[in-house]
Formats: C-alpha cells, sequence, structure tokens
C-alpha cells in the first residue's frame, strides 16, 4: 500500500497553549497582550501558507531491518531494535507543511522581524508535529478497513534522529519511501528540506511492545523525555479502554482533507 494524505488545516493547527510551551512560557503564566496578538497573527499565516501533505507505505518487518539499520550508526541497544520485531505491520510516514511557509520565517528573520519569526517557527513546528497523529490515525484506519488489525492495535510513530535511531538512517528511509514525489529532498546532513517535515515507521501492534523504561545509555542527555508522555497517554487510555469509557484510542480519528491510493 502507498497512499498519499492532505490534512485538513483544523487537524494541524497547534493549540496556542502549545506554542506558548515551545516558546518556553510555562502553564499558568499569563501571557502578555503582545504575545498573544502575535500568535494570533502567526496563526493566520500558517492556515495560509501551509500547504500539509504526506505519504504512507507499507513496508515488511524484513525489509524494513535495512532501513532501520541505516549507515550502522545507531546506538547499540533502543527501544525501536526491540519493538518493531513485535509489531504486527509497519509503514514508512513522510510529510511536509511545504516550502512556502519555512521561506516566510526566513523571510520574517531576515527582516528583522524576530518576534514574529519566532513565532510562526514556533507555530509551524507544533504543526508539523500534530501530523504525526495524522499519520498514525491514517495507517489505523487504512489497517481497520483492511479487516487487519484488532480494535485494541496501537499505531506510533518513531523517527530517525531520536531515541539512538541515528539521522543517516534517513538515506534508507528516503530510497525505499521516496518522500521526493511530495517535494521533500535530503541534505548531505541528513536533514529535510522543506525543514518543516517529518519522517519516520508507524508501528502497528499491541500495546504493551510500545511501553519501555527510558533507561536506555543515551537517555541521560535526553532533555524533552517525550517518550514519558507518550507511555503515560498510552496507560491512561488502556484504563479508559478497560472502564468502557471509549472504544479505541484510534477508532474516532478524524479523516484528512482527502486520501489517495496508488
Ligand atoms: S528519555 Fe529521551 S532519549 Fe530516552 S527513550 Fe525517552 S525520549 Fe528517547
Amino acid at each position: 500500500m502507498r497512499q498519499f494524505f492532505i490534512p485538513r488545516i483544523e487537524k494541524i493547527e497547534p493549540s496556542q497553549e502549545g506554542v506558548f510551551l515551545s516558546q518556553g512560557i510555562a502553564r499558568g503564566v499569563k501571557p502578555s497582550k503582545k504575545i498573544v496578538e502575535l500568535y494570533s497573527t502567526a496563526l493566520l499565516r500558517y492556515r495560509e501558507l501551509a500547504e500539509p501533505k504526506g505519504v504512507i507505505e507499507t513496508i515488511s518487518v524484513q525489509d524494513f531491518s535495512q532501513v532501520h539499520s541505516g549507515m550502522g550508526m545507531n546506538e547499540k541497544k533502543t527501544p525501536l531494535a526491540t519493538i518493531y520485531p513485535q509489531s504486527q505491520y509497519l509503514a514508512l510516514l513522510a510529510f511536509t507543511l511545504g516550502e512556502t511557509i519555512s521561506q516566510e520565517i526566513t523571510r520574517l528573520f531576515n527582516n528583522n522581524d524576530f518576534a514574529l519569526g519566532s513565532m510562526l517557527d514556533s507555530v509551524a513546528s507544533e504543526g508539523a508535529d500534530m501530523a504525526t497523529r495524522v499519520g498514525e490515525q491514517e495507517f489505523y484506519q487504512f489497517l481497520m478497513v483492511k479487516n487487519q488489525c484488532e480494535p485494541s492495535i496501537t499505531v506510533l510513530l518513531y523517527s530517525p534522529g531520536y531515541c539512538g535511531w541515528h539521522i543517516s538512517a534517513q538515506k534508507r528511509l528516503f530510497e525505499y519511501l521516496r518522500p521526493e514525489e511530495i517535494g521533500i529532498t535530503l541534505n548531505q546532513q541528513f536533514l529535510m528540506v522543506p525543514l518543516k517535515s517529518i519522517t519516520g515507521v508507524l508501528v502497528a501492534g499491541k500495546r504493551d511492545i510500545h511501553i519501555f523504561k527510558n533507561n536506555y545509555s543515551f537517555c541521560h542527555e535526553c532533555n524533552h523525555r517525550s517518550c514519558k508522555k507518550r507511555i503515560n497517554e498510552l496507560k491512561k487510555r488502556d484504563k479508559e479502554i478497560n472502564n468502557g469509557h471509549i472504544k479505541s484510542d484510534l477508532r474516532a480519528s478524524a479523516k484528512g482533507r482527502g486520501s489517495k491510493s496508488i
């Protein structure tokens, strides 16, 4: 399966709170009127300039082991190395907000409008992060439509450059997925152009496979500990499912602007 998707902009529109947190404004701190206005202006510009599009392609465990190994630079032990062999299905994902929004951020910085430039940068980064969730939902829905998974399955994205999976694995990921088709290229440092893009592997499997202890050799250098948040969310959803409050975490997912399979 190779599927393109275009999420509706409101599905990837970051909240004021999320953007302010990424700007270093702690929860509970009331931002100034000027900051709130900057956020509103940046959000309008984001809605106008973002050109979101993504591609998902299924991959076998065997083929993914080649992508995962990359150029042989991964840490010896990583969460993903343990997780993906236990998966039921795997797919590669690439998503971008397009070049126009990156150009606008650059233009604002070049014009010394650092306040709006920095706010738009945060809005776009948060928006790209939210696209991760849309990609997870797209893959989950594909599996459900094909009757290929139980409702209890969980889909999570893991990306090169994080948690011991070396960024150089992007090379093989690009060779397999060919995200150039949606306008994403890779430079010599394995960074994506446009900058506001994400890639990774969507791992579909039982919830338990995604739950791990963050005591890997590289974890002491990690300043975001995002795995903790994801694992806590999984456990919380488990509780809600067990209590019958929700059927499944991803079943009630939103469809994008449109999806197209080829
Ligand atoms: S602590 Fe950081 S580096 Fe370690 S697994 Fe969690 S997110 Fe990854």
